[in-house]
């Protein structure tokens, strides 16, 4: 079997349940009736959007604020410059906007994008006021904290400006420790799925933690390894994990096999016992590719959770649990 744009489902059940996309990049208006149209196909009806203050109103007055809850993207080149001042205004407009959540990113090499010339760690106390703040407003966060650990081996060589990803990782644990009230969404499987028994002892520590499943090929090519180890980890934490894809639309020229590729591969990926299928776009990150998906077959009431039930509730609670 093949992906193939003239039969979109093929491979898959009917679904019994809607999906919530809880992780895209809306970077113009315009670019999200594409994404609209495709993801229908895949019963994908709610999204997650992180776009700027101008393409949420456009979005909310074309009547789409129904269907989408909105995250805003914190100015991460003021963490890289220890600038905590415009992260605060930042996040007071994210509040007074109304926004759902505040998005930030942390893979090491946004320290190249704005040449750094300051040593970055999460937990830095200059940037503690930002995660108080964002507590206080009650605020839920979307967080990415580390890249897959083959970027460590190929592409992090100097640990003293990008951190090990264990680093990252502690420091992590750290802010939220130090700030039991922060409800998140620590997105690609807490930046872990190589490490399920890592993302278990996290999960177990902070219960306001929640996951998602962006960026198809590194979670299809990591948890696909060990599918038992896999299916043990969903029937435990079913509760504690949001679909998400990371598709971005508007930036760059994107066709429409570009979002249907990759919600079909999540959905066989999670539905079905196919084995052997290969991924139907490339897969850099993989040293041995093809990447090739192996079916998990989650059970339904998995699925209602992980498609639908935990983002309804960690977007429809505001903030609390
Ligand atoms: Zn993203």
């Amino acid at each position: 079997m093949r992906f193939d744009l003239s039969n979109p489902l093929l491979g898959l059940s009917e679904l019994n349940t809607q999906i919530w996309d809880s992780h895209v990049h809306i970077w113009s208006a315009d670019a999200f009736n594409p994404l609209l149209k495709i993801g229908k196909k895949y019963g994908v009806h709610r999204f997650m959007g992180i776009a700027a203050p101008d393409v949420k109103k456009t979005l909310e007055d074309n009547g789409h604020g129904e269907i989408i809850n909105f995250a805003y993207y914190l100015p991460i080149d003021a963490f890289a410059k220890h600038e905590p001042e415009r992260i605060l205004k930042a996040i007071d407009e994210a509040h007074s906007k109304e926004y759902s959540m505040v998005k930030m990113w942390f893979g090491p090499r946004f320290l190249d994008f704005f040449e750094a010339d300051k040593p970055f760690s999460l937990d830095h106390p200059i940037f503690d006021p930002t995660f108080a703040l964002i507590e206080e407003y009650k605020l839920p966060m979307d967080i990415h904290v580390a890249d897959p650990d083959v970027w460590y081996d190929t592409k992090y060589h100097d640990v003293k400006r990008y951190r090990s990803k264990e680093q990252a990782m502690n420091e992590f644990r750290r802010v939220l420790e130090n700030h039991e009230f922060l409800k998140l969404i620590s997105i690609h499987f807490n930046s872990f799925p190589e490490n399920l028994e890592q993302v278990k002892k996290d999960l177990d520590n902070f219960p306001n933690l929640y996951v998602d499943t962006a960026s198809t090929k590194w979670m299809i090519r990591e948890l696909g390894k060990n599918i038992e180890k896999t299916q043990q980890f969903f029937e435990q934490y079913y509760t504690r994990i949001l679909f998400a894809t990371d598709l971005s639309v508007g930036w760059e020229d994107r066709d429409e096999k570009y979002l249907a590729t990759r919600y079909w591969a999540q959905r066989i990926f999670w539905e079905s016992k196919c084995r052997n299928i290969e991924l139907p776009f490339p897969d850099d990150d993989n040293p041995n590719p093809p990447t090739y998906i192996n079916g998990l077959n989650l059970s339904k009431q998995i699925l209602d959770h992980f498609y639908w039930k935990n983002a309804e509730k960690f977007f429809e609670t505001n903030g609390s649990l």
